[in-house]
Order: structure tokens, then sequence, then C-alpha cells
């Protein structure tokens, strides 16, 4: 197994994208660290995974929070002595066009998608630096890569996740921490099914393959990034969108 013994932990992974990392993380022999706003939905997601027999251990934790995220990471890192992965998957929406964004959806979106990101890798950057190793995966999206009608603030974020990505990767790469991304296209999850029918078939026809991606379809990359098979993978952004054009 890839992730033997290793501990990760995984922003946003009650459900969704975030849970299908979790789950094959610890399919791969890894234990799992759940992270997410609610504490019954953590509390959930655990209870499944130790049911399949899996080893997890749960944080209720809200990533735009400098001192939750400081907290969280203190908790995990007692866990097995160690964080060795850390996934950036925690994200929101608040779409709008420009004219009608409202600062509270810029700021919505810029605290939980790049500051929550900026907050989980510097709180564990120090253990992965001094134990001199440790793998930062961030799931960003394609439309950090292409834009998209109605995301500036998403696309903006989404887009900002990639250059830390690129300045971490060149800040702890010397000291055995990689740090990679990841692109998702239109995966079928929760934040995908609260979108109307007509948006969804529209977004179909972006895609040559014709169809949506599953949630397992982005866990496989994230998991192959954490492992040791993509032990020299270091600043990279791996689109995985059926190769959609945007
Ligand atoms: P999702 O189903 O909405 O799941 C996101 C999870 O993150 C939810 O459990 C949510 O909790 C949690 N969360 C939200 N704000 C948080 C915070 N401040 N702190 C901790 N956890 C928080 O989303 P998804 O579709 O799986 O997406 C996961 C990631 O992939 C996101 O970064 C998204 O931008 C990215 N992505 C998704 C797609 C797609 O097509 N689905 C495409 C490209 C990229 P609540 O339910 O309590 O809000």
């Amino acid at each position: 197994m890839r992730l033997q013994d290793k501990f990760i932990l995984v922003t946003g992974s009650a459900r969704g994208i975030g849970f299908a990392i979790a789950e094959k993380c610890a399919k791969e022999g890894a234990h799992v660290g759940v992270c997410d706003l609610s504490a019954d939905a953590v509390n959930e997601a655990v209870a499944n995974l130790q049911a399949q027999g899996f080893k997890a251990s749960g944080f209720a934790c809200d990533v735009s929070s400098a001192a939750n995220v400081q907290t969280m990471v203190d908790a995990a890192s007692k866990v097995t002595g160690r964080i060795d992965g850390l996934v950036n998957n925690a994200g929101i929406t608040q779409d709008a066009t420009l004219r009608k964004m409202t600062d509270e959806q810029w700021n919505k979106v810029i605290n939980v998608n790049l500051t929550g990101v900026f907050n989980c890798a510097r709180a564990v950057a120090p253990g992965m630096m001094d134990q001199g190793s440790g793998a930062i995966v961030s799931i960003s999206s394609v439309v950090g890569l292409y834009g998209n009608f109605g995301q500036t603030n998403y696309a903006a974020t989404k887009a900002g996740v990639l250059g830390m990505t690129l300045g971490w990767a060149k800040e702890l790469g010397r000291k055995g921490v990689r740090a990679n991304a990841v692109c998702p296209g239109f995966i079928s999850t929760p934040m995908v099914a609260a979108m109307p029918e007509k948006v969804v078939d529209m977004m179909k026809t972006q895609v040559p393959m014709g169809r949506l991606g599953q949630p397992e379809e982005i866990a496989n990359v994230a998991a192959f990034l954490l492992s040791d098979e993509a032990s020299y993978v270091n600043g990279a952004t791996i689109e995985v969108s059926g190769g959609i054009v945007m």
C-alpha cells in the first residue's frame, strides 16, 4: 500500500472530493485526519471510515481561522507524532457576475479558498521541514487556469493556490517537502448537484469525454502525489478534467 503508516490531513473531507480523498488515502494504508466545519459531519465521516476498518481521526475546524487551524494541526500532530501529508481541499463558491459581486461574496471566498489554504500550509510546514519529508497537495480548479463566467472570486482564489504552490515548491523542496496542485474539471459532488440541470448539461458538452468526473478520479491523483511514487514531482499542476475546453 502506497501510504502505509503515513498520517494525512484532508480539509473539507466530510463529504465530496475531500471524503473520496480521505477514503482513498485510508485504503492505501494511511491514518487520515478528517477536517471539516461541522463536528457532526466530521464524526459521521470518521465513523464511516472506521466502520470500513480504516484509521481515522476527526477535527472540526474552520480553515479560514488561523487560530482554529493551529489548534487543529497541534492536535493532529499528536495522533501519530507527525503529519506526512496535507490536502488543502476545503473550498466554497459564492458566484455573481463582476458588476453584481458583493464585498461579502468576495471576502468569504477569499477567506476560505485562499487564506484557508495559506493557514493550513503555514501550520504544517515547520513540522514537515523538521522531519525532512512531507507532501502538500492543494485542490485548485480548471477555473484557476481558464477563468469562468460569474466566478471572479473563485477564479482568483484557485489561480492564487497555483501561485502559492509554486512558491512552496521552491521554499520547501530543499527540506524534502513537496508541494503540488490538482485542477479538477466538473466533478459530480454536492457542490455541482446544487447547480441547475441545464447548467450541468452545458458543462458536459465542454468535456470531450462527455461526462462529469467522479470524486474518486481526483482522489487517485491526490493519493499518487502524496505517495513516495511521486518523490520527484514538485511544483506540478495536474489537470484532471476529462480534457475540458473552457
Ligand atoms: P463540497 O462537496 O461542497 O465539499 C466541501 C467541504 O468543505 C464541505 O464539507 C464543506 O463543509 C467544507 N468546508 C467549507 N468551508 C470550510 C471551511 N471554512 N473550513 C473547513 N471546511 C470547510 O465541495 P467539492 O465539490 O467536494 O469540492 C472540494 C474542492 O474541490 C473545493 O476546493 C472545490 O473548489 C474543488 N473543486 C471542485 C470541483 C467540482 O466540480 N466539484 C471542481 C473543481 C474544483 P460545509 O458542507 O459545512 O460547507
